[in-house]
């Protein structure tokens, strides 16, 4: 990463590359380095700059990295990735959902957003603040209820502005967020995959430990065509299905109570059949839920629908024996 050692007038001038353009990471280093020169340059002044890694340092430097073990040194229960056939179906509802409900269970919940181009984690579970460095690598940051999260835009300077990152980058980041986050001990840790069977998609089921998938679709889905592709490509890499969750199945009329299926009848459990898994369960398109995933406050969703899927996920995953983390509050229960 030492590009470049000089010697101006009477400073001692240090260039430093990276692999990624920007990121907080890249002032620590900085920092480090410039106190350690410090320490035996007698006084001379040192500066610390950073500029890009060329490609090929770059594939260099990656590949050194993916030689690293994970640095959190804590210990993770079950790995459960929320995949979907395309984007905006409530793959991130359901993955806040899930935490959420299996948080106000006593259990010890992280989030991953791997959706690294278009992560709205952060955004539903109202969170905001930088991850800040532990002693065993950058922390998670807690949601009101303790869930641990992870996400590309909790580590942007500017919250809104686009990761234009091809690919192998991305699936990068994403192994990153598994290895050198400081997770500690977790019951669960849940990834939010980006939509569809892209290279982000294929490197968190290729190369973290997942115990299952759940698949997220809803009616207007092609018939299911897309969330087919995504369950093949599962069943190829030899990742558990854990089953199907049909989003904005139907509407509730709120001054009736009619149930109204909008888009048809539904063949959501035809569909989960066709993919060799079965329905999980049915959530309705609910104003309260995206009016408080606007707002930030998933936590304070409750509804039936969500704490059934939670409890048939739990027994497919056959825990039903497990404790809840000792000590661990019952936030919102
Ligand atoms: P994805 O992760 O698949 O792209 P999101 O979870 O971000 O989709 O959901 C897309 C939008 O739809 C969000 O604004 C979310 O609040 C809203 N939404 C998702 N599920 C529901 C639902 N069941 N009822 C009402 N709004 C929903």
């Amino acid at each position: 990463m030492v590009q470049a050692v000089e010697i101006e007038g009477d400073r001692i001038c240090i260039t430093l590359a990276f692999p990624f353009p920007e990121g907080p990471i890249q002032e620590k280093v900085a920092q480090f380095v410039q106190q350690a020169v410090e320490k035996v340059s007698n006084g001379v002044a040192v500066e610390v700059g950073a500029t890009e890694m060329n490609t090929k340092q770059r594939a260099a430097f990656l590949a050194l990295a993916k030689d690293m073990q994970p640095i959190s040194g804590g210990h993770i229960g079950m790995v459960l990735a929320v995949m979907s056939g395309k984007g905006g179906v409530g793959k991130s509802t359901v993955t806040g959902l899930l935490a959420t409900e299996l948080r106000r269970r006593g259990f010890r919940v992280g989030v991953i957003d791997a959706d690294i181009t278009g992560p709205s984690i952060p955004k539903i579970f109202g969170v905001h603040q930088a991850p800040i460095a532990g002693p065993r690598g950058i922390l998670p940051v807690k949601s009101r209820t303790g869930i641990e999260l992870m996400s590309m835009n909790l580590l942007l300077p500017v919250e809104d502005r686009p990761v234009v990152w091809r690919g192998p980058l991305i699936s990068r980041a994403i192994e990153q967020f598994w290895g050198e986050i400081a997770w500690g001990d977790l019951d669960f840790l849940i990834v939010d995959l980006p939509p569809g069977t892209s290279d982000a998609a294929l490197t968190v089921t290729q190369s973290l430990p997942l115990d299952g998938i759940v698949l997220v679709t809803s009616p207007q889905d092609l018939a299911g065509m897309v969330v087919r592709k995504a369950a093949i490509m599962a069943q190829h890499l030899r990742v558990p299905l854990i089953g199907l969750v049909e989003n904005m199945s139907h509407i509730v009329c709120p001054e009736c109570g009619t149930r109204i299926n909008l888009f048809g009848a539904s063949r959501a459990e035809v569909t989960a059949g066709a993919m060799g898994t079965t329905l999980i369960g049915r959530i309705p398109i609910d104003t309260h839920l995206s009016i408080l995933c606007d707002s930030g406050a998933i936590e304070e969703y409750r509804a039936n629908e969500f704490k059934e899927i939670t409890e048939t996920i739990i027994r497919s995953l056959d825990i039903k024996a497990r404790e809840p983390a000792v000590g661990a509050s019952l936030p919102l229960s």
